[in-house]
């Protein structure tokens, strides 16, 4: 039973394999014969049930090492089940950052998640000329805290840094930055749940007239 990375599980869990199909090929020189070929190995979680595809490659002569790959990728991070929820103009980006952090493009997901701060505080303060000015009006408007402003331009900056001077982000700069937009966001969201909440909820009766 092979254990496998699930992204629904968010770890290490026993996997079924489902199917197997196995690819190969030769080189017959008469000095440097060499083999190689791939697996295909289609698993399913005993946990969630979710199927993947993964592919190991292996050669008589170099050592393939531990290269799986997957399908759909590994995640280590999985879309908030509010993103259905959100404006669209928002929903998409977030779901492109999403397909980069799949494909382990760091800089892009950095930029993605930098332009998806720049269309929220448009949308919610107007295209001032900068983003410190945008951040003020968030401030004054009262969406975010001072200490919120200094952690969005710490990921204003990462994502100005990915664009400009190619700075790699780490594991940790985009799960940082990810934190931060997707904060920012669901804070939007439950500004408006809460609107409905109180308009649904039945006022408290006069105790004078009871
Ligand atoms: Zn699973």
């Amino acid at each position: 039973m092979p254990k496998s990375y699930c992204n629904y599980c968010s770890g290490l869990t026993n996997h079924e394999e489902v199917a197997v199909r196995a690819t190969s090929g030769h080189d017959g020189h008469p000095e440097y014969p060499c083999e190689w070929g791939t697996y295909y190995r289609m698993l399913q979680c005993l946990g969630c049930e979710t199927v993947v595809l993964r592919v190991d490659h292996w050669h008589s002569e170099y050592d393939m090492g531990d290269q799986s790959e997957f399908y759909p990728p590994r995640a280590s991070r999985r879309p908030p089940l509010w993103m259905w929820q959100i404006p669209d103009g928002w929903r998409v980006l977030l779901a492109e950052i999403y397909t980069a952090l799949q494909a382990d493009s760091k800089r892009l997901a950095m930029m993605g998640a930098r332009a998806l701060l720049d269309v929220y505080m448009n949308d919610n303060v107007g295209d001032l000329r900068t983003f410190d000015l945008k951040l003020s009006a968030l401030v004054e408007k009262g969406r975010i805290t001072d200490s919120d402003k200094a952690v969005l331009v710490a990921a204003l900056e990462a994502g100005h840094a990915a664009t400009h001077r190619g700075h790699l982000p780490s594991d940790a700069d985009i799960a940082h930055a990810m934190d931060i937009v997707e904060n920012l966001l669901q804070r939007h969201l439950l500004q408006f749940s809460a609107e409905a909440l109180a308009k649904a909820t039945p006022p408290r009766p006069n105790k004078k007239q009871v």
